[in-house]
């Protein structure tokens, strides 16, 4: 193995130290500890050899300088803030990891071709600002003027928030890369989810990573005495959502032996008036569909929909829908997804093709250029909570990965 794996733990640890004491493990976007993160990170950067800057969307980033910075450069990277008590991989795992394999090319004298960027993307998990992959947005130009004028509960603005770390809101107007700066970029990342550990594998390729459709759903009937209303007049909202939920998830598992990835989710629900001896006169719900696939996504929201309303009518119940946020679907390029897999045959890790069910920061690179993510096994599946792991092995055996899947790239 060519990368550290001692020192790739080290830095694990020490980062997941900078945290609220209260509630492990918790360092939010543009908060102190968020700093004080990157400060430590900028130390790590500079004592792997490379120049550190900020650009204008807040995004911390190391370079190791190849032989020719003329060509399209590579990059890796993923986020250092956290969810409110969350993990000590999820997003940080990609970062020094792309840091210990900089590190590690500058150890070993190795000279890629092309400029290698090690980046910290701003804010990726919603923010105090209610707004998520805030660095990212910045790169492909998604950050509106209206967003840059969301504000945290503790005042200021997103534009604020971004110039405090060093950002430079005034140019976030347009895009600041263009397509053809990068050459290709790879995010490592814990699959947070339970795949890879339930089959024993080192190594998720990614081939897509999942768009994500928010809908909420209205279902108003009349509240009526339980006990003396005749079932055949009543006008129960709850019944109608109830058939509505059992669709999302019928219409999710009919996909299940098909290429393509869908889950669908209603996971809030609030039913009024919520007495034991009431018929239920509303249920507001949302309904959340994440596939690899936007088109697939479309008709099965419609499909949902349509039960919904077939059994609002039957029920004598209103039925209303409305459309709350999508997110495209992103696949990741061929030849990335082929890069990572030569890697872990040259390591000799096990691997599987498989899709992102969460979003990242690699699917707004991909708007922009090749991309690709390498997923490493998480303990139980669990992420986003104090109990996230993964083993200093199988972090070792990712950053191997993308040591070799950037180095084949190089060479492209
Ligand atoms: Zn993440």
């Amino acid at each position: 193995m060519n990368v550290n794996a001692e020192r790739l733990w080290r830095r694990l640890e020490a980062l997941g130290a900078l945290t609220d004491p209260g509630s492990p493990y918790t360092r939010r976007s543009f908060s102190s500890l968020h700093r004080q993160g990157r400060q430590w990170l900028r130390e790590q950067f500079l004592a792997a050899g490379l120049a550190v800057s900020v650009d204008a969307g807040g995004n911390l980033i190391g370079r190791l300088p190849g032989e020719d910075s003329g060509l399209p450069r590579l990059g890796s990277g993923s986020h250092t803030d956290t969810v409110p008590s969350g993990g000590r991989f999820d997003g940080i795992a990609g970062v020094l990891a792309a840091l210990e394999v900089a590190h590690t090319y500058q150890d070993q004298g190795v000279r890629l071709r092309r400029d290698f960027d090690v980046i910290d993307f701003l804010a990726e998990e919603p923010s105090e600002y209610g707004l998520s992959r805030v660095g990212s947005r910045a790169l492909t130009g998604d950050l509106s003027a209206a967003m840059l004028a969301y504000e945290s509960p503790a005042g200021g603005t997103l534009a604020e928030g971004i110039a405090a770390v060093g950002g430079d809101p005034a140019a976030l107007d347009r895009p600041l890369l263009g397509n053809g700066e990068f050459a290709a970029f790879v995010e490592l990342h814990i699959e947070q989810g339970p795949v890879l550990e339930k089959e024993s594998l080192s190594i998720g390729v990614v081939t897509d990573i999942v768009g994500i459709t928010r809908m909420d759903l209205a279902f108003s009937g009349q509240a009526d005495h339980s006990g003396t209303t005749p079932m055949t007049i009543r006008r129960d909202a709850l019944v109608a959502a109830s058939r509505t939920v059992a669709a999302a998830d019928e219409q999710a598992r009919a996909w299940l032996d098909r290429p393509e990835y869908v889950v669908a989710t209603v996971g809030k629900l609030d039913v009024k008036p919520n007495a034991s001896n009431v018929v239920p006169s509303g249920v507001d719900m949302t309904l959340e569909v994440r596939c690899s696939s936007d088109s697939v996504a479309q008709s099965i929201v419609e499909q949902i929909c349509e039960v919904g309303k077939a059994a609002s009518e039957q029920l004598g119940v209103a039925f209303s829908s409305a459309l709350v946020s999508f997110s495209p679907a992103a696949a990741c390029d061929a030849g990335v997804q082929q890069a990572i897999e030569a890697a872990c045959r040259q390591g000799g890790a096990s691997y599987k093709f498989m899709a992102s069910g969460a979003g990242h920061d690699a699917a707004c690179m991909s708007k922009l250029c090749p991309a690709g993510m390498i997923f490493i096994p998480c303990l139980d599946g669990r992420s986003h909570c104090a109990e996230e792991w993964a083993t200093k092995e199988q972090l070792a055996v990712g950053a191997q990965t993308l040591y070799d899947a950037i180095r084949l790239l190089d060479r492209r």
